[in-house]
């Protein structure tokens, strides 16, 4: 990626497909406009650009990150981060794979919501285990078998392939197993933002932790068999790969103990639930999807010059995680801040629940992204949506537009603009 700014000495705030655009003659231009509309009344906010930075410099970060080292004028206060790598993640390995977590230690923001990415080899487990949090799941490679145990008994066995989302209630026991021929890599996002994969119920802790004579007791086994116990936790660890779907479905007792729950939605597959010029999107939210009741995922494609509209969600707080592309958002909270930041794959980008915010593509290729809701429904207000359906003279009033202006802002609420 070459680097936006080769001249620091006069940077000034554009994105990298408007620099390329603009050339020197819009660099002027710019300059010329800002130094104008840090004039105007009403426009004090916007400062001119004196963002002159001729010492040291990380240019690898630099030139991923334009808009945190070069903030567009409109920028305003701190907001703290909204951004935060997997690559920055530590990363547990263990025999059979891998897990790294962003939660609200490496996001402080992030109160609401938390994720893990984690990779299993062919064969190996997430060993049995339940939480305090609800678990919606994508998966980004490969294929997992789950299984998830309801209260009355009652099983769910699948296979999820890449695209595949699963959800797991907060408490409901569960195991995820990596399938051939190359295991999985998956994202799951936790409703808590405090969750942490190191805080988890495992099966084998617990046997680890109960008197031998009350093991004996309840799991009617005598001291042979819990000799051969493990003593410590297993967390991630190799398996042979399982036999097919129906033979472990059977084996878990066959059609009377399945569940009539689905935990699992294929929402790669699904139609865009929103599609047009500037890209699709995906909504795979309680309504395909009935099981989530805390946490609602849409996948969103935003094609090269496209922009996901300035909208707000009114009913929770929203983690992205970007799968590929690169992209910019701002975040716009109260009172009066603006924060912007650049997003590339494995990336984790969050919006307090209610604060406005777009994701612009800033790149040449899709901008691929999921944005889960801290909600069971996906629910937004689009900016267009909502001046377009006010009088227009109350719009003028308040934007000093032309009527005429004002009816050529999109009318429908349309989650990607081209
Ligand atoms: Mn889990
Ligand atoms: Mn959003």
């Amino acid at each position: 990626m070459s680097n936006p700014y080769p001249n620091k000495a006069s940077t000034v705030p554009l994105s990298r497909r408007n620099f390329f655009a603009a050339g020197s003659a819009g660099l002027a231009t710019a300059a010329l406009w800002a130094s104008a509309a840090a004039q105007e009344p009403g426009t004090a906010h916007v400062r001119p650009a004196t963002s002159s930075d001729p010492g040291q410099a990380n240019a690898s970060l630099e030139n991923e990150n334009p808009n945190s080292n070069t903030p567009p004028s409109t920028d305003r206060g701190d907001l703290g981060p909204t951004w935060y790598s997997f690559n920055l993640a530590h990363k547990r390995v263990e025999n059979g794979g891998w897990t790294r977590q962003v939660t609200e230690r490496e996001l402080p923001l992030s109160t609401e919501i938390a994720g893990v990415n984690m990779r299993l080899n062919a064969g190996a487990f997430r060993e049995l285990h339940w939480h305090t949090a609800a678990e919606w799941a994508y998966v980004l490679y490969g294929s997992a078998r789950i299984s998830v145990l309801n209260p009355d008994g009652t099983v769910f066995i699948d296979d999820v392939p890449r695209g595949g989302l699963w959800y797991f209630p907060a408490g409901y026991p569960h195991s995820i197993q990596g399938l051939g021929p190359d295991g999985c890599e998956f994202l799951l996002v936790f409703d808590k933002g405090d969750f942490s994969e190191e805080n988890t119920f495992l099966l084998s802790e617990w046997i680890a932790h109960t008197p031998p004579e009350v093991l004996k007791k309840n799991l009617r086994l005598d001291s042979t068999a819990l000799a051969r116990m493990p003593s410590r936790e297993l967390f991630i660890f190799p398996a042979a790969a399982p036999g097919s779907l129906a033979d472990d479905r059977i084996a878990a007792g066959g059609d009377s103990a399945h569940s009539t729950t689905s935990f699992s939605f294929q929402m790669l597959e699904m139609e865009p639930t929103v599609s047009g010029a500037g890209g699709t999107v995906r909504i795979g939210d309680s309504r395909p999807f009935p099981a989530p009741r805390t946490l609602a995922g849409g996948l969103v494609t935003v094609r090269p010059g496209g922009l996901r509209e300035l909208h707000w969600h009114p009913n929770g707080a929203e983690w992205q995680f970007y799968l590929a592309g690169t992209g910019r958002m701002s975040v716009f909270a109260t009172p009066g801040r603006a924060r912007t930041m650049d997003f590339n794959a494995n990336d984790v980008g969050f919006v307090p629940a209610m604060a406005g915010h777009f994701i612009e593509n800033t790149g040449d290729t899709d901008l691929i992204f999921l944005e889960i809701m801290r909600a069971h429904r996906f629910v937004d207000f689009s900016l267009n949506n909502w001046l377009r359906h006010l009088p227009t003279e109350m719009v003028a009033a308040h934007l000093n537009l032309e009527p005429s202006m004002i009816r050529s802002i999109p009318s429908e609420k349309l989650l990607v603009i081209s």
